[in-house]
């Protein structure tokens, strides 16, 4: 199988690889090189009406699929992810600006777990039944809501992208899907992957083109019941505006501001090393990193100094080098979103105490968008750089002194999709977890997923829970069926 970059990526519609109905293409650039790599349509309305009709006439035909047939199919689609590791990997990296040796040994392999873990999830979901005593039997029917649209963002493009895409199949549904624009390749590729492995035409339709001229067209298509997005809160409620007098189904995974509480009796250790990752790892650009740390004043010194120090030696460099640590940023607009940001902290009364600046590369890079990871102290809680989500290398850090007050801080927010505690004190780790408002929450650990558990945010940072049966639930209709004994 050829999973080599095009020069002109394809919407993948009815089982074919096509044009954009109207012509139009978007370049699209590696942030690390700043090379025009290849072309990416500006797919419109047409495309997207054209993609509704292949998943509607495919619906029946699917949505009647044995589940132990869509089971193979899924897990063949899995099993092609694994054995093209290496080429989807390095597309992503040229999209994304990521390191490689991220890309291989996160998104790429994730991405497969994906499609397995809902493959064989469909061949165990069961409904529920409720006797009641000599009257009654009452039992729930799942079945798939139609034709569903998928759209993700651009900073885990293939796991993102299948974390919608397989469920929605394994439940029987025919997808229509858009990637980010921004980061196309990994959803090309994987539309290939789609036909090697007998998926049947329509079921899966991947449109490329951007938010308000193909999401857009997606969110307000009649045909589509339901609409599974990550990506911006911003975007999130405008989709929700629209969807919701539609009344449509919808799944909302938006940004983040997430804390990581930090208290004097933590395995200093695991927590440091921890905690590098979870401030910069993809160049801070997971909705999970934790970019507000809260740390015990008794250790804040000792933090601080260590903290700066580690940071200070992450490489930043080439992504397809294996000893960078942090690659590009994913683009020129984010790049000079980040750069404002940082001169906002400052104008905040913010003191830089690591980072700060662009960096220039030489050779391969000397043109890409790369950031010093950065870190802030001096802020309190309610100015906008500890408000607003930044989404790159940049976190701040605050003291605090009781767990009260960590609490306080931690909840300063508008958000609330994860959070990180430190301590090994396990009844005020159950207390602290049972207090933040955020919809997951890691104690002594991050980024640890059973993707069983429900996944999703409290306040602007969405509505609904993906992962395991949250993401069958969402994706079937339930309907009661009371027998009269
Ligand atoms: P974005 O909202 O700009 O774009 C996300 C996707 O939505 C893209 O495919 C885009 O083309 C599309 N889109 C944009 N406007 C649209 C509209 N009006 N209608 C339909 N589609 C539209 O987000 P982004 O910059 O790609 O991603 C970064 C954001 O995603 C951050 O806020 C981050 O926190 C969030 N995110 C959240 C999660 C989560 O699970 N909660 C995971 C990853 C990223």
């Amino acid at each position: 199988m050829n999973l080599a970059a095009p020069s002109h990526i394809a919407n993948y519609i009815a089982g074919e690889l096509q044009a954009p109905i109207n012509g139009k293409y978007m370049p699209n650039t590696n942030p690390a090189t700043g090379e025009v790599y290849s072309q990416t349509p500006d797919s419109d309305i047409d495309d997207v009406e054209e993609a509704v009709g292949a998943a509607r006439a495919a619906f029946p035909l699917w949505s009647t699929t044995p589940a132990e047939e869509r089971f193979k199919i899924l897990n063949r689609i899995a099993q092609l992810i694994d054995d093209n590791l290496d080429a989807l990997a390095l597309a992503e990296t040229n999209d994304n600006g990521k390191p490689l040796s991220l890309s291989k040994r996160v998104d790429i392999p994730r991405a497969s777990s994906n499609f397995r873990f809902f493959a064989t999830g469909i061949m165990h979901f069961s409904t529920e039944s409720h006797n009641m005593e000599d009257k009654a039997i009452n039992y729930t029917l799942r079945q798939p809501v139609g034709v569903v649209g998928c759209i993700s963002p651009w900073n885990l493009p293939l796991y993102l992208f299948t974390w919608k895409i397989a469920p929605a199949l394994a439940s029987g549904n025919c997808v229509v899907a858009k990637p980010s624009e921004v980061t196309p390749m990994t959803a090309y590729l994987l539309s290939i992957i789609c036909r090697k492995a007998g998926l049947p035409p329509g079921v899966l339709n991947i449109v490329h083109g951007t938010g308000p001229g193909c999401g857009s067209a997606i969110v307000t298509h009649p045909g589509i019941k339901a609409i599974s997005f990550t990506g911006s809160t911003r975007a999130g409620k405008e989709i929700a505006s629209t969807a919701a007098p539609m009344f449509k189904k919808i799944s909302l995974e938006l940004g983040g501001k997430n804390p990581n509480i930090i208290f004097a009796d933590c395995d200093w250790d695991k927590m440091m090393n921890t905690t590098i990752m979870s401030s910069f790892s993809n160049q801070g650009q997971i909705c999970l990193c934790g970019s507000r740390i809260l740390v015990e004043d008794k250790i804040y010194e000792k933090f601080k100094h260590e903290f700066i120090a580690r940071t200070k030696k992450l490489t930043v460099g080439d992504p397809l080098e294996d000893t960078s640590k942090q690659g590009a940023v994913v683009s020129q607009l984010h790049f000079d979103k980040v750069l404002s940001c940082i001169e906002l902290a400052k104008q905040e009364g913010g003191t830089i105490l690591a980072g700060g600046q662009a960096l220039k590369m030489s050779g391969r890079c000397e043109n890409g968008l790369f950031i010093e990871p950065t870190i802030i102290e001096g802020l309190g809680p309610h100015c906008r750089t500890n408000m607003e989500e930044i989404f790159g290398p940049v976190v701040t850090i605050q003291p605090f002194s009781t767990e009260e007050e960590a609490l306080q801080l931690a909840n300063t927010s508008d958000y609330g999709l994860s959070a990180t505690i430190w301590t090994q004190d396990i009844s005020r780790a159950n207390r602290v977890a049972g207090k933040v408002h955020s919809g997951i929450i890691w104690v002594n650990c991050w980024l640890l997923r059973d993707l069983r558990t429900p996944f999703g945010g409290f306040k602007n940072s969405g509505v609904g829970r993906e992962g395991g049966w949250d993401a069958l639930r969402f994706f079937t209709e339930p309907k009661n069926v009371c027998i009269e004994l």
